[in-house]
């Protein structure tokens, strides 16, 4: 479902990821991690479609993504790909609600779109907070809030890149407690880069860089 093969990425004459490949099927949780520098934010940049390798191929459901027209692109990741970033990347002048449903403004999904925001804040618990700003919450809420975005679309892909970075051990413990349970029941892709090396057994896989390279 989603595989790799042999892929490279260089900037100019930097050699930052080099001849990787993997393949994994839905359901499957992966936690990447690696010292800093490593090339794990490039690697999920090149999952989530954002950036091209400079060498090799992606595949999602058989289909290379890059073959897809710049707005085609856009329009497949919006649907397929979910984005969780360590800095939230909310929008701080919307309600924590309109946050949510900013995937689904490209494409029409009408009032159910409104009805899976709701549940899917009900799910992170922030189901009495949809009119505040990001700005009144904590970091872990906004945290939750940015995983709710990310599962709007229902993607088959979740990709995070160290979403408990920012947080206190104990915060940081709930939201990856929250992306466990959400990933048992939505079935996608999970794959989070992570400093927290006590989460790692909790993946159904292990993928660790050194220096743009598998080992
Ligand atoms: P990690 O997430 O493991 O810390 P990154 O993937 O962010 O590592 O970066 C790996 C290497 O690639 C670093 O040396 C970084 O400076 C370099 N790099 C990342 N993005 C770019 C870019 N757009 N242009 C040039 N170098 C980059
Ligand atoms: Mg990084």
């Amino acid at each position: 479902m989603l595989k790799v093969s042999n892929i490279s990425k260089a900037y100019g004459t930097l050699e930052v990821l080099r001849d990787i490949s993997f393949s994994f099927t839905s359901g499957t949780s992966v936690a990447i991690t690696g010292p800093s520098g490593s090339g794990k934010s490039t690697l999920l940049h090149i999952l989530g479609t954002l950036e091209k390798p400079s060498i090799g191929q992606v595949e999602i459901d058989n289909t290379d993504p890059f073959t897809l027209s710049e707005p085609e692109l856009a329009r497949y990741r919006n649907a397929v790909i979910g984005f969780v970033f360590q800095d939230n990347h909310l929008l701080p002048q919307y309600s924590v609600l309109e946050n949510v449903l900013i995937p689904t403004l490209v494409s029409d999904h009408g009032s159910d779109a409104t009805e899976r925001a709701y549940e899917l804040l009900e799910r992170v618990e922030l189901a009495h907070r949809t009119t505040h700003r990001p700005p009144e919450l904590s970091g872990g809420e906004r945290q939750r809030v940015a995983i709710a975005r990310a599962l709007m679309n229902q993607p088959d892909i979740l990709l995070c890149d160290e979403p408990t970075g920012n947080l206190d051990t104990a915060t940081s413990e709930t939201v990856a407690e929250l992306l466990f349970e959400l990933h048992g029941i939505e079935q996608n892709i999970l794959i989070v880069v992570t400093h927290n090396l006590a989460l790692v057994p909790r993946f159904q896989q292990h993928l660790q860089l050194s220096n743009g390279r598998m080992v």
